[in-house]
């Protein structure tokens, strides 16, 4: 995939409506911290247009990024935001809901989860969620750079049993360092358009 365009066109709060898009979209969803904002980054080949945690301000929002004219990247908002409240969280969690069932042009849906942890009740919901909705998440495990080569296989199983994933469910190994596993998630965006 060769970025030559980036507009983030859409911003929807809670109660926001939708938008009926007619360009095909993939999404990304993962919990706060995770490292979402620097994938972003790092796939549009920008350094700062998704706001990452560092940054104040950081609102609950899904935006929509228009790539090319050709494909819509979506940025979900990250869940279990330590410092947030209950309503906070249903908030976030019905905002979630509500895209993955409405979307007509979804087509497919990334969870990152850190490559150093197991992942948490949150995550492994998330996962069972867009399952359920019909999906077959493509998981990123992000912070690649952060964990020994040695001790990668090893996480990976940890992930896909912490999340109940089979053994046909991609795993993707990623650093916003190294920008290792890019390639692989252009690809997938590029399969997304072709179809
Ligand atoms: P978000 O809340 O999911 O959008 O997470 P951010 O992208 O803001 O990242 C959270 C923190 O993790 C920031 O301090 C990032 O610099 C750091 N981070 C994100 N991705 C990576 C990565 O691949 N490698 C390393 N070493 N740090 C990362």
């Amino acid at each position: 995939m060769v970025i030559k365009n980036v507009e983030l066109e859409t911003v929807c709060g809670v109660t926001s409506m939708l938008p009926d898009n007619k360009l095909p979209e993939v999404a990304f969803a993962g919990k706060s911290n995770v490292g979402k904002s620097s994938l972003i980054n790092a796939l549009m080949m920008r350094k700062s247009l998704a706001r990452t945690s560092a940054q104040p301000g950081k609102t609950q929002t899904i935006n929509f990024y228009n790539i090319n004219k050709e494909i819509y990247l979506v940025d979900l908002p990250g869940y279990g935001y330590a410092k947030a409240s209950e309503k906070e969280r249903e908030a976030w969690g019905q905002m979630i809901e509500r895209y993955l069932n409405t979307s007509e042009k979804l087509r497919a849906v990334f969870l990152l989860v850190d490559i150093r942890h197991a992942p948490s009740a949150n995550d492994k919901q998330m996962f069972e969620w867009m399952a359920y909705v019909g999906y077959d998440p493509i998981v990123i495990a992000t912070k690649l750079d952060k964990i020994k080569r040695s001790q990668i296989d090893k996480q990976i199983k940890i992930i896909r049993q912490g999340l109940g994933a089979d053994k046909e469910t991609i795993i993707v190994p990623f650093s916003a360092e190294t920008k290792q596993g890019r390639d692989i998630i252009w690809d997938f965006m590029d399969q997304v358009i072709e179809n």
